[in-house]
């Protein structure tokens, strides 16, 4: 029996960023989107067929009066600056949730410059996430590029732990680790205030926990995910830990059969960038073995 997991596949996010480029497609047949559109090699190379072409920051500086889409993990203040310089018409599909943030962090951010010219102390902004990740540049970029970005508990070493701190988290960080951070903080700050914001999207926290079941429930997983999707090594992690004969492929050219060969329940599931068409090849390809 081979099941593929109803959690697994995009979250809202990434369905909005693709219907947003689909249907621009359909209209122009040409589009670029600055970096690639999820972190799956499959659908990036799909919607390439369809005209959509991913550019890099550098080259979105040199491309003038054409229309570029940023993806759901948004960007900073600067590449909209840029898209303006140069008369590119941007289609926005940064997701709602990560916005949402954006706009808390530029608003902590100011605040603390106000405070600062009222002669008071501007607190630290600290973000718990991956550093030079797109949303983490993002949310930086709030910022003036004064954030501090900590990856995990050794992070916490680098910070000036006697000003005041606001934490927050990307969106697609476990929600585990950012207890563990907030509890490191609280045990070794003696002075100053700390405020901590659990910012974490519930579509990925969420599912971790069903994955995890779902993980448990059959004898093999099979995680399909992109090599560059960072919250795609996270749940398969968790899935792993739960069952040892858990294997991280990318697409079903990298099946093996001996992980298979005498199994009777199969499980397939994937990160949030994982296209569901992936995860049924995949499931075919076992189903067929
Ligand atoms: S994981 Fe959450 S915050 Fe990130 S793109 Fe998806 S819905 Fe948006």
């Amino acid at each position: 029996m081979v099941e593929i997991d109803v959690n697994s596949g995009f979250c809202f996010g990434v369905v909005t960023a693709i219907t947003k480029a689909e249907e621009e497609l359909g209209k122009s047949g040409q589009l670029y989107c600055l970096g690639d559109i999820v972190h799956n090699a499959g659908e990036v190379e799909r919607l390439r067929e369809k005209g959509l072409q991913t550019i890099t920051h550098e080259e979105l500086g040199e491309l003038k009066n054409v229309k570029v889409l940023l993806r759901a993990h948004g960007e900073p203040p600067q590449t909209y600056a840029t898209a303006n310089l140069n008369n590119v018409t941007i289609i926005d599909a940064t997701c709602p949730v990560v916005l949402q943030l954006q706009r808390r962090i530029k608003k902590a951010y100011n605040d603390g410059l106000e405070a600062e010219r009222a002669g008071g102390t501007k607190p630290l902004i600290v973000i718990y996430g991956k550093n030079g990740h797109a949303e983490v540049n993002g949310l930086v970029g709030q910022t003036n590029g004064e954030a501090v970005v900590i990856q995990d508990l050794d992070g916490i070493n680098s910070l000036d732990l006697s000003r005041d701190i606001l934490l927050y988290s990307q969106t697609t960080k476990s929600l585990e680790g950012f207890r563990e951070v907030v509890e490191e903080i609280k045990r070794r700050k003696t002075t100053g205030k700390f405020e901590y914001f659990d910012t974490i999207c519930r579509q990925v926290a969420n599912r971790m926990e069903k994955m995890r079941e779902f993980a448990r429930n059959h004898d093999v997983v099979l995680f399909v995910s992109g090599a560059k999707s960072s919250n795609g090594k996270v749940l398969f992690e968790k899935c792993r830990e739960v069952n040892p004969r858990t294997y991280l492929i990318s697409d079903e050219t990298q099946l093996r059969p001996e992980w298979t060969a005498g199994v009777d329940s199969i499980g397939v599931c994937g990160a949030t960038s994982t296209p569901l068409w992936l995860m049924e090849r995949v499931a075919e390809k076992v189903e067929h073995r």
